[in-house]
């Protein structure tokens, strides 16, 4: 008959005890590995450290030869230690040699053992090290032996990461796999660089209290934890804005389900009959589906995964009584927070002088927290797998919102570097600050109007900062996707107010509700379509939608009383459109001067050409309007027929083509003939070298995101227009796929200034 282990909460109590006393850090590890190895009635235990370059280091052992400690040395995957780190699961082997990833070791003496018991050591699913314990005789470890061990391994893995172990053995650091450098790849939702130290926006729980001083009192505050769980959970699922039906029902309803799970609930309940406490128990659960998630390559799995993991999280905050994330705790100057979503107000709810970038695990181009990140300038890299599991507070981290890449925890190497590409552009900041008061013309003087695009009210600083002469464009849809409803006409008026007031002198045009394709409103039910860019969005609905325009035209009117308002409407197909809708604005003109409203001293309508066949409607368009502005972004995405959103097509066609500037040719051509003032704002008109070419071909207005303003004055005060026309122009004829490189020639030979 075997003899029976004493229970595991005895060996967690001496544990403690242990790990409490006084001694140095060997000298503890090796009277865990005697208590251990006593308990569990076995002649062997030993302790494997997770060394820097992924090696298992023997760090303590009872029962093996004494000579092999700190020399006896595993990869990852090698022998059956290696195999428990590869698979981050126990293993329980009677007749340890029969398995055929044994390794034979003759320093350590262990041929004389048969059974073995080895269980990871697992921090936030990472592998810290492997426990094991061996017989001489052949035995198959009992079920709640391998949970005894899998407790234990949890306890000792607070003393692999307290970094005690720093002192034992060579004088390298411990890796814990959370003190690795690691670069890992996203998608870039927002441009610039940052370099700083990562603040989890919800704060990592560190478990202080492990071992339960009453395992009754500790179910009952686990099961009271579950309980509050599932009335969060339900609360959540059932309000208003979340209970229409509609896949992320599906998600929700999945979610519900795990958290009702009962087998979720008696692994937790078992892990506290072990003798942890209730968080200790959820911490433990969360480990082993993180080493699930972090091994497993389906992408259902991973999603069902995650949810167990967000609930793990919920269920550690009820029972330490944590809330909230570390937007109101102390940031560093240089935050990166790193979240695996946030909503806009909770990017908001941060300092802004102390964040300088944003990682998310999720997150979309469109998403809200991406919207502000871009509006103030500060760079976002999403979709960045496992950003979560790998860092912590505190540790050091490179954002490069440019390429979508992440480092952290860099290697000095790549600090310094990315350091000189952080002080480049800080130079050239500066650059382009001297530039502001100087004046945006050509270097043979022909003056260039540089405006920006805008979205938000805290995009309107920037119109000082940049020097530029007014917001060529104002995305008004942006106010709309942040809000939770419908933004009632009180609250439109105060906006486009205060974004008035912000920009005092200088001309705002305001571009009516462009919803459709990507941007959508949560509160506003669309209807599933094939091709949601050629579908019902942009000027389509709002003709369909009279009163929505109408209310928005409205609030346009009373908030520019007594000043000059320029509206103008996107996705515009055909001059009858625009005729329609700028019968609207006459309409609602009329009823506010009726009622004795203020007037806009000036008022301006015009319509963007962002859709192919309005260019051959253009003499028809042209007197009915009294500006056009050119949406290059959706007129490059139409004529091309190229999805402007698909990463796999965004370099198949070039702006700088033949037919494409051809076109623009033939729009200016036809405003100058209708003397219709024309503004290029899709991104092509930040860009230096596009931008050249668009002033080569005439344009004299164009609108940018802000950060261009700089670049694109530089480009052009290095410019002489006329020599530029002239070896453009005769370019248009080209069967070539793009220009570019003629172009560049152009440049580089004439001395025009391109950086940026
Ligand atoms: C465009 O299409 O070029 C444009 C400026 O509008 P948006 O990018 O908002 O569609
Ligand atoms: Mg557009």
């Amino acid at each position: 008959m075997q003899p029976a282990h004493v229970g595991p909460r005895v060996l967690l109590r001496r544990l403690r005890e242990v790990m409490a006393g006084p001694e140095a850090a060997q000298t503890r590890l090796n009277k865990i590995t005697t208590l251990i190895a006593s308990n569990m009635v076995a002649e062997v235990c030993s302790i494997y450290v997770m060394r820097p370059g992924g090696f298992l280091e023997l760090y303590a052992t009872e029962g093996l030869n004494a000579d092999a400690l700190h020399e006896t040395k595993l990869r990852v995957g090698e022998g059956l230690v290696g195999v428990i780190a590869a698979n981050a699961s126990p293993l329980n082997l009677p007749e340890a040699q029969a398995h055929p990833a044994f390794k034979y070791l003759p320093e350590t003496g262990e041929e004389v053992y048969h059974s073995f018991l080895g269980v990871p050591v697992l921090r936030s699913g990472l592998i810290l090290g492997v426990l094991t314990v061996q017989n001489r005789t052949q035995r198959h470890y009992s079920e709640e032996e391998v949970e005894a061990m899998q407790t234990t391994a949890m306890v000792l893995a607070e003393v692999v990461a307290s970094g005690e172990l720093d002192e034992v053995g060579e004088a390298e650091e411990v890796d814990l796999g959370h003190t690795r450098s690691h670069q890992l790849s996203g998608a870039s939702f927002s441009g610039g660089v940052a370099l700083g130290h990562v603040v989890l926006h919800r704060p990592r729980i560190h478990i202080t209290n492990l071992i339960a001083e009453d395992v009754r009192a500790e179910k009952e505050r686990l099961s009271a934890g579950v309980e509050r769980l599932r009335e969060s959970v339900d609360t959540m699922i059932t309000a208003p804005d979340l209970a229409r039906s509609g896949e992320h029902r599906e998600v929700l309803e999945a979610y519900r389900m795990f958290a009702h799970d009962r087998g979720w609930v008696r692994r937790l309940q078992e892990a506290v009959d072990t003798g942890l406490t209730a968080e200790a128990a959820v911490e433990r659960e969360q480990s082993n589906t993180r080493a699930r998630m972090m091994r497993s390559r389906d992408p259902y799995l991973q999603e069902r995964l995650h949810d167990l993991d967000d609930l793990a999280n919920r269920l550690l905050r009820i029972l330490t009584g944590t809330t909230g994330t570390a937007a109101g705790g102390e940031l560093p100057k240089d935050a990166i927070v790193v979240a695996r979503s946030m909503g806009a107000a909770e990017l908001l709810d941060y300092d802004r002088d102390r964040v300088r970038g944003v990682v998310l695990q999720e997150g979309g181009g469109n998403s809200h927290a991406t919207i502000v990140a871009r509006a103030l300038g500060i760079p976002l890299v999403g979709q960045v797998q496992g950003i979560l599991n790998l860092s912590d507070t505190g540790d050091s981290i490179i954002v490069d919102g440019d390429s979508g890449e992440i480092f952290l925890r860099p290697l000095q190497s790549i600090r310094e570097a990315y350091g000189e590409k952080v002080s480049l552009y800080a130079k050239r900041q500066a650059q382009y600050t001297r530039l502001r008061g100087e004046a945006a013309q050509t270097r043979d003087g022909t003056p260039i109007n540089l405006n920006i695009n805008a979205g938000l009210l805290m995009d309107l600083p920037h119109l000082e900062r940049a020097g530029a002469e007014g917001i060529g464009l104002f995305r008004t849809e942006l106010q709309f996707m942040i809000a939770s409803s419908f933004p009632r006409m009180d609250e439109q008026v105060s906006y486009y107010r205060a974004v008035l007031d912000s920009a005092g002198d200088k001309p705002v045009v305001f571009r009516t509700l462009d919803i459709g394709a990507d941007k959508t409103l949560p509160y506003l039910h669309h209807g599933q379509e094939e091709n949601p860019a050629l579908g019902w969005r942009a000027i389509r609905m709002s003709l369909d939608r009279p009163a929505l325009l109408k209310l928005q035209l409205r609030a346009f009117l009373k908030a520019a009383g007594g000043r000059k308002l320029s509206v103008m409407f996107p996705m515009v197909a055909e001059a009858d459109e625009f005729r329609k809708a700028r019968a609207l604005v006459d309409e609602e003109f009329a009823f506010l001067t009726r009622h004795g409203h203020e007037a806009p001293t000036e008022l301006r309508v015009g319509a963007m050409i962002e859709v192919p066949a309005l260019v051959w409607q253009l003499p028809a368009l042209l007197p009915l309007t009294d500006f056009v502005s050119v949406g290059t972004n959706d007129l490059l995405q139409f004529l091309f027929a190229y999805d402007r959103g698909n990463p796999q097509l965004a370099a198949q066609y070039d702006a700088l083509s033949p037919a494409f500037l051809s076109l623009m040719k033939q729009i200016v051509e036809q405003s100058e003939k209708h003397k219709v003032p024309l503004t290029v704002c899709g991104e092509i008109a930040g860009m230096p070298l596009e931008a050249l070419a668009l002033m080569a071909l005439g344009v004299r207005s164009v609108s940018m995101v802000p950060a261009a303003i700089g670049p694109v004055k530089t480009m052009l005060r290095s410019v002489d227009l006329a020599a530029a026309r002239e070896v453009i122009l005769p370019l248009l004829d080209h069967p070539d796929h793009s220009l570019r490189d003629e172009i560049l020639r152009f440049a580089s030979k004439s001395g025009v200034q391109l950086h940026g």
